[in-house]
């Protein structure tokens, strides 16, 4: 509020609302950042995403999925998505995988959660890092676990389309100390 004297950044707000959003997504941590891409950004770099990589990306989904990769030197290999949930098809991402593989953004779209199970066994069996896009899916659930917490580490947005909204802004999630 206008009385607490607080305009922007670091502030007792910007902590409040990480300390809710890992709990909302049941992970050790919460990252706010200024937007859904700059939280992608921040991820290539920090998974070191190089020239010559390749991440795995839906065909279907928002162009700063496969502009981060870009952004970072790599290549995003798009592949078919569901007819139904117009998510992932785990057996589509498993015949993409090449030796300049380095990881998947599963990206859960227009709410609907991706097949985690099948994507964490695909990542764990060739050793690729499993980011969940979860900016439209902020509250959605995989059998009673929120998104948010069952990759290595997922993005969110709240810009003003979104589940909720900053008017601009967005936030990592994660179990990883490392990361974090
Ligand atoms: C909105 C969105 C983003 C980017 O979020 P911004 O906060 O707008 O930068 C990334 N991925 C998906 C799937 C989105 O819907």
């Amino acid at each position: 509020s206008l009385n607490s004297g607080f305009i922007s950044s670091a502030g007792e707000a910007v902590s409040r609302f990480e300390s809710l959003l890992a709990l909302q997504c049941d992970t050790k941590h919460a990252l706010a950042t200024t937007s859904g891409t700059h939280a992608l950004d921040l991820l290539m770099y920090a998974l070191d995403v190089q020239p010559g990589d390749e991440v795995i990306v839906p065909a279907l989904t928002f162009i700063s999925v496969g502009a981060t990769i870009a952004r970072a030197g790599g290549r995003p290999v798009f592949v078919d998505v569901d007819k139904e949930s117009l998510n992932l098809l785990p057996q589509a991402v498993e015949d993409a995988i090449s030796p300049a593989t380095k990881g998947i953004i599963a990206v859960h779209t227009f709410g609907h959660p991706c097949d985690m199970n099948a994507l964490r066994k695909i990542a764990d069996h060739h050793e690729l890092f499993l980011i969940e896009d979860a900016c439209e899916a902020l509250g959605a659930t995989v059998h009673g676990k929120p998104i948010g917490g069952l990759g290595d580490v997922a993005v969110h947005s709240f810009y003003a389309n979104k589940m909720i909204t900053t008017g601009n802004g967005g936030a990592i999630t994660t179990n990883s100390d490392q990361l974090s």
